[in-house]
């Protein structure tokens, strides 16, 4: 049923003291003009269209994204669907915006259709990215959104955006440790995509939720006893349930067993540093007995897409296993909001974030060139180099090289310097020397050692995973041979 009206200050508020005079009036133009510009125009929910570019906006400011990004939320639809031009947007509103209304737009074209269509997409979408990771996040917002109003859309049309979104949105999301919005995408269209699949979770989770919640509701209470008997200060105690397409998967790769897995109920303690991560940690183990394994230390060896917790498993007793997540309440945001945390978080945190060499991946798409015809190819890349797992690998100085799982010491010089890849001999891992073909593990400390005479071998191309050692190598060897064929023209 359509709401009666909306209102900006629902905005404003949201984003708080932080804004200055001008933010606000910023914000207040482009709420005028939007609404003016889509006046008369209607969602196929029968609501007027211009709440879809509020509800946008909306989820960017819930984000923490910055005033001209969720500006831009107000305004992505401005070119496509009304009869405003650019040049008055950019009359309006200026440069950036304009720059990220057209990126959006851009994005907007691109459909998951067929095999050839979907790598082109994919490609777009990461090149836009790459520009500017704002335009990216705003169509995230778009989508999830336009997810949310779904039931209102043609059936087919339905199913082809759900999977989209699963297949192509949520995954990017999650390379850029949105986690947060990752499942919120995927929980939206997990009904419309795999509608069976889907009951049949609704229904497991019916089923379970009132006895994990219980056992968790104890854990609490003890632990908040013991905290305060040691006077360690919490920031917030929570309960957070798994989503429901995570769990899907999850129980997925468990042959659909529930009992296997541990973390659909988790508890989550939210404190102010590591230390008291550490020693909450510490007193969660010496009130009941963890699960050996599950003990996971993200905080000292973070996921490749930059997630930092603590989890483990204890024995709760007859209420059976729970999950225990510890962190700060940095890593809390960050867990949630990922690459967005950092533009909210950059204003107050001066000190700067590498997000250089975090972000390397995104450099290296840019250097992937789609060639018609050849779209194998292309999304063998992608799979390669993008959706796989990645690894972090540290130097001895301590700076980190982001790499695909399985790389060896070969991909990790050449994705220092082409030079240090052409001229490796050898390399220590963890200080010890190792073989140059063994396969890294994320957290390794890698020490190239080369020598001026060393070269690379076309045995090299069998041992390395990364697009641009492959480059590197090939171009190296293709020269070599023809110097070595003009060489032995020479001679005879
Ligand atoms: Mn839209």
């Amino acid at each position: 049923m359509p709401s009666a009206t909306v209102n900006i200050s629902e905005i404003i508020d949201f984003m708080g003291s932080k804004l200055s005079r001008k933010e606000e009036e910023l914000l207040l133009k482009a709420y005028k003009f939007s609404e003016q510009a889509h006046a008369g125009q209607k969602r196929m929910s029968g609501d007027p269209y211009f709440f879809h570019v509020f509800e946008t906006a909306k989820i960017l400011a819930r984000l923490g994204m910055d005033t001209q990004t969720v500006a831009t939320g107000l305004l992505h639809d401005l070119l496509e669907d009304t009869k405003i031009t650019e040049a008055e947007i950019q009359k309006e509103f200026g440069e950036e915006i304009t720059f990220l209304i057209k990126g959006v737009t851009k994005l907007g074209t691109l459909k998951y259709h067929g095999h050839e269509r979907h790598v082109e997409s994919l490609r777009k979408f990461f090149v836009a990215m790459a520009n500017d990771l704002r335009v990216v996040i705003i169509k995230f917002a778009d989508r999830l959104h336009n997810l949310r109003t779904l039931e209102f859309i043609r059936e087919d049309k339905r199913k082809r955006i759900a999977v989209e979104s699963i297949e192509v949105y949520a995954p990017l999301a999650n390379r850029l440790g949105m986690g947060k919005l990752k499942g919120e995408i995927e929980d939206a269209a997990f009904p419309y995509a795999y509608p069976k699949e889907y009951a049949q979770i609704e229904e497991i989770i019916k089923e379970k939720k009132e006895s994990y919640e219980k056992c968790l509701a104890e854990v609490r209470e003890i632990l908040e006893k013991e905290l305060k008997k040691n006077k360690i200060k919490v920031d917030e105690i929570s309960y957070r349930m798994k989503h429901k397409y995570s769990l899907y998967k999850k129980l997925l790769k468990y042959d659909m067993d529930i009992e296997k897995i541990y973390d659909i109920v988790a508890l989550r303690v939210v404190v102010e540093n590591v230390e008291e991560c550490y020693r909450i940690l510490g007193l969660v183990h010496s009130i009941w007995n963890p699960l050996p394994g599950r003990i996971k230390d993200y905080i000292a060896i973070p996921k490749p897409n930059g997630y930092r917790s603590i989890h483990t498993t204890i024995f709760t007793g007859i209420l059976g296993v729970a999950e225990v997540q510890i962190r700060t309440k940095e890593m809390h945001a960050e867990a949630a909001y990922g690459i967005a945390a950092h533009f909210a978080y950059k204003e107050q945190n001066k000190k700067s974030r590498d997000d250089k060499s975090k972000f390397k991946w995104i450099e290296e798409l840019k250097e992937l060139k789609y060639v018609p015809g050849e779209p194998k190819t292309f999304i063998e890349h992608l799979k390669m180099d993008f959706f796989n797992d990645r690894i972090f690998i540290f130097t001895p100085k301590g700076d980190v090289v982001d790499l695909p799982e399985e790389s060896t010491p070969v991909d990790f010089a050449y994705s220092i310097h082409s030079d240090i890849g052409n001229h490796l001999f050898g390399a220590k891992i963890n200080s010890k020397m190792s073989q140059i073909f063994t396969k890294l593990k994320n957290g390794d400390i890698v020490e190239i050692i080369t020598k001026k005479d060393s070269r690379p071998s076309s045995k090299w191309l069998e041992y390395t995973k990364t697009t641009i050692a492959k480059k590197h190598i090939k171009s190296y060897l293709e020269k070599n041979s023809l110097l070595s064929k003009l060489k032995s023209f020479g001679r005879s």
